[in-house]
Order: structure tokens, then sequence, then C-alpha cells
């Protein structure tokens, strides 16, 4: 079976160039703000500030030193929360070791109008009312549902299988698909017989950070396969699924990289756009 390649690149060139004009109109502002020098971090946020570069958005980065303390986080937090000027902004994760238990602290400490990874309870909640409520939805799950529509690949009575439950990225997409009227199933590490329910997906979802663990035996005839994992092998990026040999079966892939990635970024600044949205109509 030859499968169609589900690069995430077009996708997310469209959504950006859909919200040009918004962004001109409405100015925003996102801010980044790191904690010390995660190798990995720096190259998410690279990639997100070049993204506000390409589309016009205004974007700060907040570098502060791996010694900050919980306290001068949460102070910067608050700063950013007053600051009318500033439309939403993340603290990319992961934080250094000493801040990492404070992390749910931290994230509720974040103006809920200005949470544009949305990964606050407020916007998380709000996801579980229906498809008209999520608002600021989590970027990735809502970069897979841009996936899907952008190739007219059907939701609704689909039996979708996502592998993963984290907070930001499983069960967020799990709520997503199901608003969408998918049947859905959520696996994690406590799963038994992982295959036989990874078999039965229409639509299978990998976000474990587990490098090809999906095989082609895991995999239905004709499935939709998105990975959203990703790890490093050898130096080069590797998802969770293995691609070439999950080509032979499934009928529509994303590859790693160049799948989820870019569409992760691109629904970050639409959250930003639809924060200052919704910022001015309620002023
Ligand atoms: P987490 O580590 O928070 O969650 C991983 C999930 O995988 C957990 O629910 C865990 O189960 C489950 N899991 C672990 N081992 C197994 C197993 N053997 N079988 C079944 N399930 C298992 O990761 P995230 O959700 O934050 O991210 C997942 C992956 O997606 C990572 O590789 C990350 O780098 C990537 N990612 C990619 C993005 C992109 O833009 N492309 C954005 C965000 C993340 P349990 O809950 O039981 O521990």
């Amino acid at each position: 079976m030859s499968s169609l390649l589900l690069s995430g690149r077009p996708v997310a060139d469209s959504l950006l160039g859909s919200l040009k004009g918004e962004i001109k109109k409405l100015n925003p502002k996102l801010v980044v703000v790191q904690v010390g020098d995660d190798p990995a971090s720096a190259s998410y946020i690279k990639q997100k500030l070049k993204s506000c570069e390409a589309v016009g958005l205004r974007h700060e980065h907040k570098h502060l030193p791996e010694k900050t303390t919980l306290s001068e986080l949460m102070m910067l937090i608050g700063t950013l929360n007053t600051d009318p000027d500033v439309t939403g902004f993340i603290v990319q994760l992961p934080l250094p070791k000493h801040l990492q238990s404070h992390v749910p602290d931290i994230i509720r400490a974040i103006d809920p109008k200005k949470d544009i990874d949305g990964f606050g309870a407020y916007n998380l909640g709000k996801m579980f009312l229906s498809v008209e409520f999520e608002h600021l939805p989590p970027a990735t799950p809502s970069g897979v549902i841009e996936l899907l529509k952008y190739y007219k690949l059907p939701i609704e009575g689909k039996h979708a299988v996502i592998v993963g439950r984290s907070n930001i990225v499983g069960k967020p997409l799990a709520i997503m698909l199901l608003n969408r009227g998918a049947t859905v199933t959520i696996c994690h590490s406590k799963t038994k017989n992982l295959s036989a329910m990874t078999k039965q997906a229409d639509i299978l979802v990998a976000a474990v950070g587990s490098p090809k663990m999906i095989t082609k035996d895991m995999v239905k005839l004709g499935a939709v396969v998105i990975d959203i994992g990703v790890s490093r092998v050898d130096g080069k990026l590797c998802g969770d699924v293995d691609f070439d040999a999950v080509s032979e079966v499934a009928s529509a892939i994303t590859p790693v990289p160049g799948g989820v990635g870019p569409l992760t970024v691109a629904s970050l600044i639409r959250n930003c756009v639809t924060a200052k949205r919704r910022q001015m109509e309620n002023a």
C-alpha cells in the first residue's frame, strides 16, 4: 500500500499565512520565558521565534539563568500577567531540576487569558465542553487536528487510538478528537496488550517518546498514523513510529521531523492571535 505523506510544513504555512492579516491588525505580542540552557528547549524556542518573525508577530525571549528561584520566576509571571502590552506568554518546559516539582503551581500562576500554551486548568476544562469552547487549546493536539483537516482525513465515526496520556498532548488530543465525533481509546505505560489496542485504530496517534516503538504489526491496514514522539537517536531526530515499515500498511503517515512539529509552533501563534482578539472583545 502506498501511503500519503502528511507533511506538516504546507499545513503550517497555510495556517500562518491565514493569520498574517489579523496579526497586522491586532498587533499581539508573544513572550517566551526560558529558564536555564536545556539544548532541546533552546532549539524549540528558536523555531517559535523564527515563526513569529516570519509572520510579523511581535515577540520577546526572556532568558533567565539556570539558578533562577521559584519566587523570581513567579515574580516575572506576575509582571507578564499585568503588562497590558503582553498578549500571551509561555514558560518553556522542561524547567531545571529544582523547579520541576513546582510546574503545576507555575502553570496555575499564568493568567488564563494569556495562557497561550493552553496548559492551565481553566483552558483545559473549557475544552471538555465542546469544540466551540476550545479557545486556547494546547498547541500540539491542536496541530494534529489542523493536519487532519488540511489533508481532509475524516474524524467523525473513526476509532482513534492514542498512545500516551500526558496532560499536554495525549489527554487534550483525546478530548479534541472526542469533540469531533471520534471514538477514542487512550493507552499508556500500564496498558495491557498494547498492540491489540493499536490494531483497532483507524487513526493511530503515538505520543510517547520511545523511538520506533510502533511497529508494522501493530497497525491496521489503511490506518492514518500520526507520530508526535520526538527522540534523538545517534544525533538524529526519530519518531515513535517505525516509519519505513509502517508506511507499507498505513494509508497516511506523518514524518519525523517535518510532521506535527511545525504545526505545534503555528498553533501556538494562532493561540496568541486568538488571545488578543478575545482580550479586545472583553475589554
Ligand atoms: P510524557 O513523557 O509526558 O508522556 C509520555 C506518555 O507515554 C505517558 O502517558 C506514558 O504513560 C506513555 N508511555 C510511556 N511508555 C509507554 C509504553 N511502553 N507503552 C505505552 N505508553 C507508554 O511526554 P509528552 O506527552 O510530553 O510527549 C510525548 C512525546 O511527544 C515526546 O517524545 C515529546 O518530545 C514529543 N512532543 C512533540 C511535540 C511536537 O511538536 N512534535 C510537542 C510535544 C511533545 P504513563 O502516563 O503511564 O507514564
